[in-house]
């Protein structure tokens, strides 16, 4: 088997995401490799009042939303010495996203966390099911406690 080159680590921020870069930033380093992190920004926030779910549609709170979320990949990034370019932060479908940077940038290795799903979970399917089908190089799937 020749080493990895490079690694991307799909990050969703979860209790158990910490264990899961954990594992990305070892395997990074026991192959010399360079790790990238990704996170997609997959929700609108849309705050709950008396007349409904509303969509804001104003600037300021999506630009606070992107900071936010920015400083966020910013810090996951410090702490596992990811290169400023190889941080990506992106809007669309996680698993559509993960699979094309993966692509994109010539990665060999995507780290991603896995429930062990079963029943109609398992049937509407997850980011990391879709990844481990769809891309084409190697996945790790790092099993989750539920
Ligand atoms: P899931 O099976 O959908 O609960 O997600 C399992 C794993 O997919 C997570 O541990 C992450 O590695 C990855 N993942 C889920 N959502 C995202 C996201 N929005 N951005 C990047 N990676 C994600």
């Amino acid at each position: 088997m020749s080493d990895y080159q490079h690694v991307l680590l799909a990050v969703d921020y979860s209790e158990q995401g910490v264990y899961v870069a954990e594992k990305a930033r070892s395997l990074a380093n026991l192959y010399q490799a360079k790790l990238s992190i990704i996170h997609v920004l997959d929700n609108i926030p849309m705050p709950d009042t008396n007349y409904g779910t509303v969509i804001p549609l104003n600037q300021d709170s999506s630009d606070e939303l992107l900071e936010a979320e920015k400083s966020r990949l910013m810090q996951l990034g410090d702490q596992l010495a990811v290169d400023l370019d190889n941080r990506w932060l992106l809007w669309g479908v996680p698993k559509q996203e993960i699979i094309h940077v993966a692509e994109q940038q010539q990665v060999d290795l995507i780290v991603v966390g896995s429930h062990g799903r079963h029943g109609l979970a398992l049937l509407l399917g997850s980011t990391a099911n879709s990844v481990l089908h769809y891309a084409k190089c190697d996945v790790m799937a790092v099993r989750l406690q539920d």
